[in-house]
């Protein structure tokens, strides 16, 4: 039998005793990782949701692919000496023995998802995504351990064109979020594999030259991947970097017209841009278009949203060689530069009014779900705590069930922001208050 508690009002049901001992509070969650709640689980729904319509009018479907995969599908497209790969994945062996890896990233999934589902014949492909992504990194503002991303990838399209159609669908999903005025477009090309091994030579001399200031680790890009230099955080390379070549002289003339032809139909589409040549992406698979969405907003954190062409990655996943446009840009960030939440939609009480009234008072409130109206009814309580609680939710309406208005086939709506109370027939209550 369930005890009843003092007030005589509602039972409290008894649960079994716990074999363990509980968790001592407070139950932290883990560094890096945060629980999206009220406001901020709004502005992060909003943010996908924003950005899943305006990509569907692009003809982008949008894929979900696993949050791990095997450690190599990311070691060995993202490069050996990426920051993502020398220090920031969550890899694991699991219980089979196997080495799995949190995602990092988007990109690497979808272009394995392309193969393994044999899609590499039907191109192009248009992609968006949205969810979770894992990095070791120093927590901090706008910079965390589990972070989420929506992205974008046009897979199968060699063209410009498709370079700035990815670009302008990231400028189309910031302008309908209200913040594109507050972020800057900076572009770059990596222009293609002979743009980048004569500009590979150039870089290599000239930070040899200034081998002394490299800090230890840029000395071992240095060996293995220079123009990842370009795009490291340490104070005393960024001074060297100010200095070092571009890759302007080094274009070939593919690669130039590709670039020209990317800023061209940019310039037609209306994307506003500022070249940058010390864009270069932190990942390898990237060549020709490379592009940052910045802000001065957000401190030091600001990169919103950022992508590139990277035509050798399907390849490097077993596939054919594929060519393939994208970004990836981070929820939070763009969150955080939202200038208010968008408000929960405001509910509509129904009140029972004696415990008669209640059946009735179901039947009302399910009518108004299935027409898609928020709608609450309280699990218990009189009149007067009814009204209480739909005040405390923000109604904007009240729908009062006494028995006598049920007999005669209406509700009383009263509007909580005016007062004013209306007699309305109980099956035109739907489409009354949508
Ligand atoms: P950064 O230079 O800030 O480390 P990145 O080059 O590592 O960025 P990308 O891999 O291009 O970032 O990811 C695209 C976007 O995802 C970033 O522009 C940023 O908005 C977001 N992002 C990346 N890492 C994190 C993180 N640890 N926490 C929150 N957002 C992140
Ligand atoms: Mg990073």
């Amino acid at each position: 039998m369930p005890a009843a508690n003092e007030a005589g009002k509602h039972h409290i049901y008894p649960v079994a005793t716990p074999r363990l001992p509980p968790l001592v509070p407070p139950v932290q969650p883990i560094r890096g990782t945060a629980d999206l709640i009220g406001e901020d689980s709004r502005r992060h729904r909003h943010v996908i949701d924003t950005a899943r319509a305006v990509a569907a009018t692009y003809g982008c479907d949008e894929w979900s692919t696993p949050i791990f995969e095997a450690t190599a599908v990311f070691a060995r497209t993202l490069g050996e000496t990426s920051d993502v790969v020398t220090k920031e994945m969550y890899s694991f062996e699991d219980r089979g023995g196997d080495s799995v890896t949190l995602r990092p990233e988007g990109t690497a999934g979808v272009c394995r998802a392309l193969v393994s589902n044999g899609l590499t014949q039907t191109l192009p492909q248009k992609i968006f995504y949205a969810g979770p992504m894992f990095r070791y990194e120093r927590p901090q503002k706008g910079r965390y351990r589990q972070f989420h991303q929506i992205g974008l990838e046009l897979i199968g399209a060699a063209e410009p064109l498709a370079d700035a159609e990815a670009i302008a669908c990231g400028h189309g999903i910031l302008t309908a979020l209200g913040i594109a005025a507050d972020t800057t477009l900076e572009l770059n090309t990596l222009g293609d594999t002979d743009s980048r091994s004569a500009y590979r030579a150039a870089l290599v001399d000239y930070f040899t030259l200034h081998r002394a200031a490299l800090s230890e680790e840029s000395l071992t890009r240095l060996d293995r991947n220079p123009m990842r230099i370009l795009d490291s955080k340490d104070p005393a390379d960024r001074a060297l970097v100010a200095d070092a070549p571009t890759i302007a002289p080094h274009l070939t003339d593919t690669a130039r017209a590709f670039y020209d032809g990317v800023k061209r139909h940019l310039d037609r589409i209306g994307v506003p841009y500022r070249e940058n040549p010390r864009i270069v992406r932190g990942l390898d698979y990237y060549s020709h278009t490379a592009f940052e969405f910045v802000t001065d907003r957000l401190g030091a954190q600001g990169t919103v949203l950022a992508g590139g062409r990277y035509d050798g990655l399907v390849a490097e996943m077993g596939g054919p060689p594929t060519p393939a446009v994208g970004w990836a840009a981070g929820i939070e960030r763009l969150a955080m530069l939202l200038a208010a939440p968008p408000p929960a939609p405001a509910p509509i009480a129904v009140i029972p009014i004696g415990d008669a009234a209640e059946p009735a008072a179901l039947d009302v409130l399910q009518a108004l779900r299935r027409a898609g109206i928020r709608a609450e009814m309280a699990y218990r309580g009189n009149l007067r705590r009814r009204m209480e609680r739909a005040n405390k939710i923000a109604a904007r309406a009240a729908v009062l069930l006494g028995e006598d208005d049920i007999a005669a086939g209406v509700a009383q709506v009263k509007d909580l922001a005016s007062g004013e109370q209306i007699a309305i027939p109980l099956a035109e209550l739907p489409d009354r208050l949508r």
